[in-house]
Protein backbone atom coordinates (compact mmCIF):
# COMPACT_ATOMS: atom_id res chain seq x y z
CA UNK A 1 0.00 0.00 0.00
CA UNK A 2 2.93 2.48 -0.03
CA UNK A 3 2.74 4.48 -2.85
CA UNK A 4 6.45 4.91 -3.71
CA UNK A 5 7.53 1.19 -3.43
CA UNK A 6 8.91 -0.39 -5.98
CA UNK A 7 9.25 -4.34 -4.90
CA UNK A 8 11.23 -5.55 -7.77
CA UNK A 9 14.02 -2.52 -7.08
CA UNK A 10 13.93 -3.51 -3.45
CA UNK A 11 14.43 -7.29 -3.73
CA UNK A 12 17.25 -6.80 -6.09
CA UNK A 13 18.83 -4.60 -3.66
CA UNK A 14 18.26 -7.05 -0.61
CA UNK A 15 19.69 -9.71 -2.66
CA UNK A 16 23.03 -7.96 -3.79
CA UNK A 17 22.90 -7.24 0.36
CA UNK A 18 22.29 -10.89 1.37
CA UNK A 19 24.80 -12.46 -1.30
CA UNK A 20 27.15 -10.51 0.36
CA UNK A 21 26.31 -11.46 3.46
CA UNK A 22 27.07 -15.02 2.92
CA UNK A 23 30.53 -14.18 1.78
CA UNK A 24 30.99 -11.62 4.53
CA UNK A 25 29.22 -13.06 7.22
CA UNK A 26 30.59 -10.66 9.89
CA UNK A 27 29.80 -7.43 7.94
CA UNK A 28 25.86 -6.80 8.32
CA UNK A 29 26.17 -3.08 8.01
CA UNK A 30 28.46 -0.42 6.13
CA UNK A 31 31.22 0.62 9.01
CA UNK A 32 34.59 3.09 8.81
CA UNK A 33 37.77 1.24 9.56
CA UNK A 34 39.90 3.67 9.77
CA UNK A 35 39.90 7.35 9.86
CA UNK A 36 37.57 10.50 10.76
CA UNK A 37 38.95 12.91 8.29
CA UNK A 38 38.45 13.62 4.74
CA UNK A 39 39.29 9.89 3.75
CA UNK A 40 37.99 7.13 5.70
CA UNK A 41 38.52 3.41 5.05
CA UNK A 42 34.30 1.79 4.30
CA UNK A 43 33.84 -1.75 4.81
CA UNK A 44 30.23 -2.11 3.01
CA UNK A 45 27.99 -5.11 1.11
CA UNK A 46 28.57 -3.07 -1.61
CA UNK A 47 32.47 -3.43 -1.70
CA UNK A 48 34.52 -6.32 -2.39
CA UNK A 49 37.10 -5.18 0.40
CA UNK A 50 37.67 -2.26 2.50
CA UNK A 51 38.41 0.78 0.75
CA UNK A 52 39.64 4.37 1.35
CA UNK A 53 37.53 6.74 0.15
CA UNK A 54 36.39 10.52 -0.02
CA UNK A 55 34.37 11.30 3.10
CA UNK A 56 31.67 13.02 2.64
CA UNK A 57 29.65 12.04 5.71
CA UNK A 58 30.92 13.94 8.47
CA UNK A 59 29.90 17.05 10.19
CA UNK A 60 33.29 17.37 11.78
CA UNK A 61 33.46 20.50 9.35
CA UNK A 62 36.89 21.74 10.43
CA UNK A 63 38.22 18.45 11.16
CA UNK A 64 39.28 19.17 14.86
CA UNK A 65 38.74 15.44 16.09
CA UNK A 66 42.21 15.19 13.81
CA UNK A 67 44.09 18.56 14.99
CA UNK A 68 46.94 17.97 17.50
CA UNK A 69 46.17 20.38 20.07
CA UNK A 70 42.71 19.87 20.18
CA UNK A 71 44.25 15.72 20.83
CA UNK A 72 46.47 16.34 22.97
CA UNK A 73 44.08 18.75 25.32
CA UNK A 74 42.03 15.73 25.42
CA UNK A 75 44.37 13.31 26.47
CA UNK A 76 45.42 16.25 29.30
CA UNK A 77 41.73 16.10 31.04
CA UNK A 78 41.62 12.58 31.10
CA UNK A 79 45.41 12.23 32.83
CA UNK A 80 44.36 14.84 34.95
CA UNK A 81 40.80 13.54 35.72
CA UNK A 82 40.06 9.84 34.55
CA UNK A 83 38.00 8.28 31.94
CA UNK A 84 34.51 9.52 33.13
CA UNK A 85 32.26 11.69 35.31
CA UNK A 86 30.75 8.94 37.47
CA UNK A 87 27.57 10.42 38.11
CA UNK A 88 24.84 12.47 36.29
CA UNK A 89 25.29 16.63 37.35
CA UNK A 90 22.97 17.11 39.75
CA UNK A 91 24.46 14.14 41.51
CA UNK A 92 27.74 14.60 41.77
CA UNK A 93 28.69 14.25 37.84
CA UNK A 94 29.48 17.95 37.70
CA UNK A 95 32.68 18.82 37.46
CA UNK A 96 35.32 21.85 37.49
CA UNK A 97 36.07 20.81 33.37
CA UNK A 98 32.21 20.96 32.94
CA UNK A 99 32.33 24.71 34.72
CA UNK A 100 35.06 25.62 32.40
CA UNK A 101 33.30 24.49 29.20
CA UNK A 102 29.97 26.56 30.65
CA UNK A 103 32.17 29.43 30.97
CA UNK A 104 34.00 29.30 27.58
CA UNK A 105 30.55 28.46 25.99
CA UNK A 106 29.29 31.92 27.73
CA UNK A 107 31.91 33.80 26.39
CA UNK A 108 32.04 32.25 23.49
CA UNK A 109 28.72 34.04 22.53
CA UNK A 110 29.46 37.52 24.59
CA UNK A 111 26.92 36.31 27.42
CA UNK A 112 27.46 36.25 31.27
CA UNK A 113 28.52 33.83 33.86
CA UNK A 114 26.04 31.31 34.30
CA UNK A 115 24.23 31.35 30.87
CA UNK A 116 25.11 28.04 29.93
CA UNK A 117 24.58 24.33 30.85
CA UNK A 118 25.87 21.18 29.09
CA UNK A 119 24.58 18.25 27.91
CA UNK A 120 25.69 15.02 26.90
CA UNK A 121 24.71 15.35 23.20
CA UNK A 122 22.90 17.98 20.91
CA UNK A 123 20.66 15.74 21.05
CA UNK A 124 19.54 15.64 24.45
CA UNK A 125 20.30 19.33 24.85
CA UNK A 126 17.25 19.77 22.78
CA UNK A 127 15.04 17.38 23.79
CA UNK A 128 15.47 17.45 27.92
CA UNK A 129 15.28 21.23 27.81
CA UNK A 130 11.99 21.58 26.17
CA UNK A 131 10.85 18.22 28.13
CA UNK A 132 11.15 20.42 31.19
CA UNK A 133 10.04 23.61 30.06
CA UNK A 134 7.25 23.58 28.05
CA UNK A 135 4.21 22.20 29.21
CA UNK A 136 0.17 22.06 28.54
CA UNK A 137 -0.44 25.78 29.36
CA UNK A 138 2.55 26.50 26.89
CA UNK A 139 2.52 26.62 22.77
CA UNK A 140 5.67 25.35 20.95
CA UNK A 141 5.54 27.19 17.37
CA UNK A 142 7.72 24.55 14.81
CA UNK A 143 9.64 24.93 11.58
CA UNK A 144 8.50 21.67 9.90
CA UNK A 145 12.26 20.62 9.16
CA UNK A 146 13.59 21.05 12.66
CA UNK A 147 15.29 18.13 13.80
CA UNK A 148 14.20 15.20 15.48
CA UNK A 149 15.42 15.88 19.19
CA UNK A 150 13.10 19.26 18.86
CA UNK A 151 10.35 16.97 17.84
CA UNK A 152 11.27 14.73 21.16
CA UNK A 153 11.03 17.85 23.45
CA UNK A 154 7.68 18.66 22.58
CA UNK A 155 5.69 15.99 23.91
CA UNK A 156 3.92 17.51 26.81
CA UNK A 157 3.02 20.29 25.26
CA UNK A 158 0.74 22.24 22.36
CA UNK A 159 2.69 22.41 19.04
CA UNK A 160 2.05 24.46 16.13
CA UNK A 161 3.49 23.20 12.55
CA UNK A 162 4.55 25.92 9.99
CA UNK A 163 5.80 24.74 6.28
CA UNK A 164 9.76 25.22 5.91
CA UNK A 165 10.75 29.19 6.46
CA UNK A 166 6.99 30.33 5.22
CA UNK A 167 7.02 33.35 6.96
CA UNK A 168 3.15 34.11 6.08
CA UNK A 169 2.39 30.77 7.46
CA UNK A 170 4.83 31.30 11.15
CA UNK A 171 2.58 34.76 11.50
CA UNK A 172 -0.42 33.07 10.97
CA UNK A 173 0.25 30.48 14.08
CA UNK A 174 1.99 33.47 16.16
CA UNK A 175 -1.21 36.01 14.77
CA UNK A 176 -3.75 32.26 15.95
CA UNK A 177 -2.38 31.55 19.55
CA UNK A 178 -1.85 35.30 20.75
CA UNK A 179 -3.68 35.01 24.43
CA UNK A 180 -4.14 31.55 24.41
CA UNK A 181 -1.39 30.03 25.69
CA UNK A 182 1.22 30.77 29.16
CA UNK A 183 4.27 30.50 26.64
CA UNK A 184 4.56 30.98 22.80
CA UNK A 185 8.11 29.32 21.78
CA UNK A 186 8.82 30.06 18.02
CA UNK A 187 11.71 26.64 17.71
CA UNK A 188 13.97 27.16 14.21
CA UNK A 189 16.76 25.52 13.43
CA UNK A 190 20.18 28.15 12.25
CA UNK A 191 21.00 25.67 9.35
CA UNK A 192 18.53 23.13 8.35
CA UNK A 193 20.05 19.39 8.44
CA UNK A 194 18.95 17.95 5.27
CA UNK A 195 18.63 21.51 2.91
CA UNK A 196 21.84 23.21 4.31
CA UNK A 197 19.96 25.67 3.74
CA UNK A 198 19.65 28.93 6.76
CA UNK A 199 16.43 30.23 8.73
CA UNK A 200 15.05 33.65 7.98
CA UNK A 201 16.40 34.65 11.07
CA UNK A 202 16.37 37.93 10.23
CA UNK A 203 12.62 38.09 9.75
CA UNK A 204 11.85 35.41 12.11
CA UNK A 205 13.90 37.51 14.84
CA UNK A 206 11.23 40.48 13.96
CA UNK A 207 8.05 38.32 13.49
CA UNK A 208 8.49 36.72 16.97
CA UNK A 209 9.51 40.20 18.72
CA UNK A 210 6.25 41.81 17.36
CA UNK A 211 3.85 39.16 18.58
CA UNK A 212 5.60 38.88 22.10
CA UNK A 213 6.45 35.21 22.00
CA UNK A 214 9.98 33.68 22.49
CA UNK A 215 12.71 32.31 19.89
CA UNK A 216 15.00 28.96 20.61
CA UNK A 217 17.49 28.34 17.62
CA UNK A 218 19.14 25.58 17.19
CA UNK A 219 22.37 26.07 15.19
CA UNK A 220 23.87 22.87 15.35
CA UNK A 221 25.64 22.82 11.76
CA UNK A 222 26.11 26.65 11.73
CA UNK A 223 28.31 27.09 15.14
CA UNK A 224 31.64 27.30 14.85
CA UNK A 225 31.23 27.37 10.65
CA UNK A 226 29.16 29.97 9.83
CA UNK A 227 29.62 33.80 10.27
CA UNK A 228 32.82 36.07 10.12
CA UNK A 229 34.09 34.83 13.82
CA UNK A 230 32.14 31.42 13.57
CA UNK A 231 29.35 32.67 15.84
CA UNK A 232 26.65 30.38 13.23
CA UNK A 233 23.57 31.67 11.22
CA UNK A 234 22.69 34.13 14.17
CA UNK A 235 26.05 35.86 13.51
CA UNK A 236 25.31 36.01 9.64
CA UNK A 237 22.01 37.96 10.19
CA UNK A 238 23.04 39.67 13.25
CA UNK A 239 20.72 38.00 15.81
CA UNK A 240 22.93 36.85 19.17
CA UNK A 241 20.71 39.40 20.93
CA UNK A 242 17.38 38.52 19.54
CA UNK A 243 17.17 35.07 20.68
CA UNK A 244 16.27 33.78 23.86
CA UNK A 245 17.53 30.23 23.99
CA UNK A 246 20.31 28.68 21.90
CA UNK A 247 20.85 25.73 21.41
CA UNK A 248 24.34 23.77 19.83
CA UNK A 249 26.03 20.58 20.08
CA UNK A 250 29.71 20.13 20.50
CA UNK A 251 30.12 16.96 17.85
CA UNK A 252 30.19 19.11 14.92
CA UNK A 253 32.60 21.93 14.31
CA UNK A 254 34.08 21.45 17.97
CA UNK A 255 34.72 17.91 16.77
CA UNK A 256 33.90 16.06 19.96
CA UNK A 257 30.49 15.42 21.90
CA UNK A 258 28.05 16.85 23.65
CA UNK A 259 25.27 19.64 23.52
CA UNK A 260 24.46 23.27 25.26
CA UNK A 261 22.00 25.70 26.12
CA UNK A 262 22.50 29.08 26.62
CA UNK A 263 19.65 31.17 27.84
CA UNK A 264 19.28 33.74 30.94
CA UNK A 265 20.27 32.44 34.53
CA UNK A 266 16.22 31.52 35.50
CA UNK A 267 16.30 28.96 32.95
CA UNK A 268 20.00 27.46 33.10
CA UNK A 269 18.93 27.53 37.30
CA UNK A 270 15.76 25.68 36.46
CA UNK A 271 17.37 23.51 34.12
CA UNK A 272 19.98 22.11 36.63
CA UNK A 273 17.00 20.83 38.45
CA UNK A 274 14.61 19.83 36.33
CA UNK A 275 16.02 18.19 32.96
CA UNK A 276 15.90 14.64 33.11
CA UNK A 277 19.29 14.44 31.46
CA UNK A 278 20.90 16.45 34.25
CA UNK A 279 18.84 14.79 37.02
CA UNK A 280 19.70 11.24 36.00
CA UNK A 281 21.97 10.71 33.15
CA UNK A 282 25.84 10.63 33.46
CA UNK A 283 27.33 13.41 31.33
CA UNK A 284 30.38 14.16 29.46
CA UNK A 285 33.36 13.14 30.26
CA UNK A 286 37.15 14.75 31.05
CA UNK A 287 38.39 14.26 27.31
CA UNK A 288 36.13 17.64 27.39
CA UNK A 289 39.23 19.46 28.00
CA UNK A 290 39.62 18.51 24.02
CA UNK A 291 36.86 21.11 23.71
CA UNK A 292 38.33 23.66 25.54
CA UNK A 293 40.67 23.85 23.06
CA UNK A 294 38.59 23.40 19.80
CA UNK A 295 36.67 26.44 21.08
CA UNK A 296 39.69 28.47 21.21
CA UNK A 297 40.76 27.55 17.77
CA UNK A 298 37.82 29.01 15.79
CA UNK A 299 39.02 32.33 17.24
CA UNK A 300 42.74 31.27 17.21
CA UNK A 301 42.66 29.19 13.48
CA UNK A 302 40.16 31.03 11.35
CA UNK A 303 42.07 29.38 8.31
CA UNK A 304 40.08 26.09 8.85
CA UNK A 305 36.50 28.20 8.68
CA UNK A 306 38.41 30.13 5.75
CA UNK A 307 39.11 27.10 3.59
CA UNK A 308 36.11 25.40 4.46
CA UNK A 309 34.09 28.15 2.62
CA UNK A 310 36.77 27.61 -0.36
CA UNK A 311 35.73 24.34 -0.49
CA UNK A 312 32.32 24.81 -0.59
CA UNK A 313 32.21 27.45 -3.22
CA UNK A 314 34.20 25.18 -5.31
CA UNK A 315 31.93 22.30 -4.87
CA UNK A 316 28.97 24.13 -5.16
CA UNK A 317 29.88 25.93 -8.52
CA UNK A 318 30.92 22.00 -9.66
CA UNK A 319 27.73 21.04 -8.81
CA UNK A 320 25.81 23.53 -10.44
CA UNK A 321 27.91 23.25 -13.34
CA UNK A 322 26.69 19.47 -13.76
CA UNK A 323 22.78 20.54 -13.96
CA UNK A 324 22.58 19.20 -10.55
CA UNK A 325 19.72 20.29 -8.24
CA UNK A 326 21.11 21.50 -5.03
CA UNK A 327 18.06 23.42 -3.75
CA UNK A 328 18.36 26.21 -1.07
CA UNK A 329 22.01 24.94 0.58
CA UNK A 330 23.81 27.79 2.02
CA UNK A 331 26.62 25.78 4.17
CA UNK A 332 28.71 22.75 3.72
CA UNK A 333 25.53 20.73 3.46
CA UNK A 334 24.46 20.26 0.23
CA UNK A 335 22.10 17.94 -0.91
CA UNK A 336 21.90 16.53 -4.61
CA UNK A 337 18.46 16.30 -4.82
CA UNK A 338 17.70 13.42 -7.08
CA UNK A 339 13.95 13.13 -5.91
CA UNK A 340 13.45 9.32 -6.31
CA UNK A 341 14.47 7.07 -3.94
CA UNK A 342 15.78 3.90 -5.99
CA UNK A 343 17.92 6.02 -8.24
CA UNK A 344 19.05 8.09 -5.52
CA UNK A 345 20.12 4.87 -3.71
CA UNK A 346 21.84 3.52 -7.04
CA UNK A 347 23.65 6.70 -7.39
CA UNK A 348 24.88 6.60 -3.40
CA UNK A 349 25.97 2.68 -4.21
CA UNK A 350 28.00 3.84 -7.50
CA UNK A 351 29.49 6.59 -5.58
CA UNK A 352 30.70 4.08 -3.11
CA UNK A 353 32.11 1.73 -5.89
CA UNK A 354 34.01 4.72 -7.09
CA UNK A 355 35.78 5.66 -4.12
CA UNK A 356 33.18 8.20 -2.36
CA UNK A 357 31.17 7.99 0.79
CA UNK A 358 28.15 10.03 0.42
CA UNK A 359 24.93 9.24 2.41
CA UNK A 360 21.81 8.61 0.85
CA UNK A 361 18.40 10.27 2.34
CA UNK A 362 14.80 8.68 1.88
CA UNK A 363 11.87 8.81 3.02
CA UNK A 364 11.18 9.59 6.41
CA UNK A 365 14.24 11.45 6.57
CA UNK A 366 12.65 13.99 3.88
CA UNK A 367 9.44 13.58 1.89
CA UNK A 368 8.68 10.35 -0.57
CA UNK A 369 9.81 12.04 -3.67
CA UNK A 370 12.82 14.52 -2.46
CA UNK A 371 15.48 11.90 -2.21
CA UNK A 372 18.60 12.94 -1.97
CA UNK A 373 22.80 12.23 -1.56
CA UNK A 374 23.36 14.22 1.47
CA UNK A 375 27.17 15.97 0.70
CA UNK A 376 29.32 17.18 4.16
CA UNK A 377 32.08 19.14 3.47
CA UNK A 378 35.35 19.82 5.47
CA UNK A 379 38.04 22.02 6.15
CA UNK A 380 40.21 19.33 4.82
CA UNK A 381 38.89 17.79 1.77
CA UNK A 382 41.74 18.62 -1.03
CA UNK A 383 40.73 19.92 -4.58
CA UNK A 384 41.50 16.45 -5.42
CA UNK A 385 38.75 14.89 -3.52
CA UNK A 386 36.41 17.46 -5.03
CA UNK A 387 37.62 16.64 -8.36
CA UNK A 388 37.25 13.15 -7.79
CA UNK A 389 33.10 13.57 -6.65
CA UNK A 390 32.78 15.67 -9.56
CA UNK A 391 34.23 13.50 -12.04
CA UNK A 392 32.56 10.30 -10.55
CA UNK A 393 29.22 12.16 -10.49
CA UNK A 394 29.75 13.51 -14.21
CA UNK A 395 30.44 9.82 -15.08
CA UNK A 396 27.49 8.45 -13.27
CA UNK A 397 25.22 10.96 -14.80
CA UNK A 398 25.89 9.47 -18.24
CA UNK A 399 24.73 5.99 -16.53
CA UNK A 400 22.17 7.56 -14.67
CA UNK A 401 19.91 10.85 -14.29
CA UNK A 402 21.05 12.83 -11.81
CA UNK A 403 18.19 15.19 -12.40
CA UNK A 404 15.55 15.68 -10.40
CA UNK A 405 12.16 14.86 -12.03
CA UNK A 406 9.40 17.68 -11.41
N1 LIG B 1 20.28 19.47 15.98
C1 LIG B 1 20.52 19.30 14.69
C2 LIG B 1 19.99 20.32 13.71
C3 LIG B 1 21.26 18.20 14.23
O1 LIG B 1 21.47 18.01 12.93
C4 LIG B 1 21.76 17.27 15.18
C5 LIG B 1 22.61 16.09 14.78
N2 LIG B 1 22.35 15.48 13.63
C6 LIG B 1 21.46 17.48 16.52
C7 LIG B 1 20.73 18.58 16.89
C8 LIG B 1 21.90 16.50 17.57
O2 LIG B 1 23.24 16.69 17.88
P1 LIG B 1 24.11 15.51 18.50
O3 LIG B 1 24.61 14.70 17.37
O4 LIG B 1 25.18 16.23 19.26
O5 LIG B 1 23.24 14.72 19.40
Amino acid sequence: NIPDYDLAATTKIFKEFTDYMETNEQMNFRFITQGSGPEVIVSSPFLKKPTTCVSLVSNDYLNFTQHPKVKQAAIDGIMKYGTGAGASPLIGGHHEYHVMLENKLSAFFGKPKGSSIVFTTGYTANSSTLLALLKPEDCAIVDMEVHASVYEGLLNTNTKRFPHNSMVHLERALAETKNTFRTRLVIIDGVYSQNGDLAKLDEIKALVKSYGAYLMVDDAHGIGVLGETGRGAMEVYDALEDVDIIAGTLSKAFGHIGGFIIASLDIINYLRYQSRQQVFSSTSTPATYGLLKAIDLIDEEPHWREKLAENVTYFRNGLLTLGVDIGTSASPIIPIKIGDPHRTATVARLLLQAGIYANCIVYPGVAKKDARIRTSLMATHTKAHLDHTLNALEDIGKKISLQKLR
